[in-house]
């Protein structure tokens, strides 16, 4: 039974999406940097996949130095407050703190770097500025973590750049998927604000590049960076017809994110999938007011791609898991009034319907979490760019180069979908790959 009722005014949404990691103040920032050991090679640093001086940044904290605190999380990650609230830092840096193996609480690096990120955003305190112009023009499409990061980089070693977003807002998922526990919107566009009042790059809202752009990018920019993330859901079998209660994951996330108090969800909802993004839907709905919550996944709770830690989380606020249970048909005419599954099992490692084992679970609304579909029609407009099997951009492995030697990617676009700190990783390191290319 669902604890959450339907939140109707910000204040009672703030209260059911009340922030997992709320911010530190100075003492509590100050009694946490001084429990880290300050490890010698420490394994923290080389979990983080922007490699950011985890112990250097905490023994700032612990000296009161907090701005140097923040200028060395924000060398290696332009979304270091971001990054601080919604990594996985259970499975990343934290995941790997030596108090783990003393059976201590590992030190709470997620929250030591957004209490440093946050108090540098709040004082605008200026850690950056462009250099001087180089002359050159590089042009970004999509204004996500990995296009951001991109753009920071490339305007510190004095590149004009001009970002085109299809939306009307920035930060990509960060702001339109990432769960509202995790970070508010409003600290989102704040780091966003913060960064481009340091390094001043553009960014075109409403700007869905298209082929027609395309040859206007090719014309006028020396590099082109790809920063397009994913597409839409992708329904697992085809929808006979659209019914308006069975819903794509994102496509609903999005919807809650952009207006809190609009989404409908009804009081029984079906969410299929194992990943993360249906353990992040699951607890929204739950968050939403919905009373009864399913969580259904065709293989068994153990090969769910999910973190522990995300189903744990969606565990809390009532959901209830329904393993080895394959839908096969969204039952109702007009609106989803049930779906029928069918159990399954395992045989020489692929899934198998078992016969006669179908049942019904009634609904309201059905959420696929089944994966996002890759951008491949725009893509293959770019001549000479090449796709691997799965539709991901092929690139070079330092330079992010892909094989249009005028573009660069990075981000869910090259990786499949990861997380905001691979894609603000790969951005940065795109940006020194654009740099070599245009200096060579
Ligand atoms: C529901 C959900 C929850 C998530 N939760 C977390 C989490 O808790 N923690 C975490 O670290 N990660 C999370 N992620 C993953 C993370 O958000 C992504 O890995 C990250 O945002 C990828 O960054 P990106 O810049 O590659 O792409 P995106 O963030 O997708 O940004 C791409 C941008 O490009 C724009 N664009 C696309 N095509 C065009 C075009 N033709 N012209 C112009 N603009 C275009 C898009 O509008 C978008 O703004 C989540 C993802 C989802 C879907
Ligand atoms: S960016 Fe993420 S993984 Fe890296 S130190 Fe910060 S919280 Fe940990």
């Amino acid at each position: 039974m669902g604890e959450y009722k339907k939140p109707k005014t910000a204040e009672e949404f703030e209260q059911n999406f009340s922030q997992i990691k709320p911010l530190m103040d100075a003492s509590m920032a100050y009694y946490e940097s001084s429990r880290c050991l300050f490890c010698y090679d420490a394994p923290c640093v080389t979990a983080c996949p922007t490699g950011i001086d985890i112990p250097l940044f905490i023994r700032q904290i612990n000296n009161k130095n907090t701005k140097g605190a923040a200028k060395t999380i924000y060398d290696s990650n332009y979304f270091g407050n971001a990054c601080g609230k919604v990594c996985p830092t259970e499975v990343l840096c934290e995941g790997a703190c030596v108090y783990n193996h003393r059976d201590a609480k590992p030190i709470e690096i997620g929250r030591l770097q957004s209490y440093a990120t946050q108090d540098a955003m709040q004082k605008e305190i200026t850690l950056y500025q462009p250099a001087p112009a180089n002359g050159k023009k590089v042009a970004i499409i999509g204004a996500g973590p990995a296009g951001i990061a991109c753009a920071c980089e490339l305007s510190l070693l004095g590149y004009e750049v001009h970002i085109f977003e299809a939306k009307s807002q920035p930060s990509g998922l960060t702001l339109y998927g990432v769960a509202p526990y995790k970070i508010t919107n409003e600290e989102i566009l704040q780091e966003v604000e913060y960064l481009q009042n340091q390094f001043g790059f553009k960014i075109c809202f409403n700007e869905r590049v298209d082929s027609e752009k395309l040859v206007e990018l090719e014309k006028n920019y020396q590099a082109i960076f790809l920063g397009i993330g994913l597409g839409k859901t992708r329904f697992p079998f085809p929808m006979e017809k659209e019914m308006p209660n069975v819903i794509g994951a994102t496509e609903i996330i999005e919807q809650l994110k952009v207006n809190h108090l609009t989404t409908n969800l009804g009081d029984q909802v079906i969410v299929i999938g194992g990943g993360n993004t249906a353990m992040d839907a699951a607890s929204e709905a739950a968050r939403l007011g919905a009373k009864h919550v399913t969580l259904a996944y065709r293989r068994s709770k153990e090969e769910m791609g999910a973190y522990e830690f995300e189903y744990d989380l969606a565990k809390a606020v009532g959901v209830q898991g329904v393993f080895n249970a394959q839908p096969l048909e969204i039952i109702g005419t007009d609106q989803a009034e049930a779906v029928r599954f069918v159990r399954t099992e395992l045989v020489d490692g692929n899934v198998r319907p078992i016969e006669g084992s179908e049942f019904t679970i009634a609904c309201d609304a059905v959420i696929f979490a089944t994966g996002q579909s890759k951008q491949v029609d725009f893509l293959n407009k770019i001549k000479d760019l090449e796709l691997d099997d799965k539709g991901k951009i092929k690139v070079k492995e330092a330079s992010f180069q892909t094989t249009n030697p005028m573009y660069f990617a990075g981000g869910d676009a090259v990786n499949g979908g990861a997380e905001v700190v691979n894609a603000a990783a790969d951005g940065k390191q795109a940006a020194l790959g654009i740099h070599d290319f245009l200096i060579a």
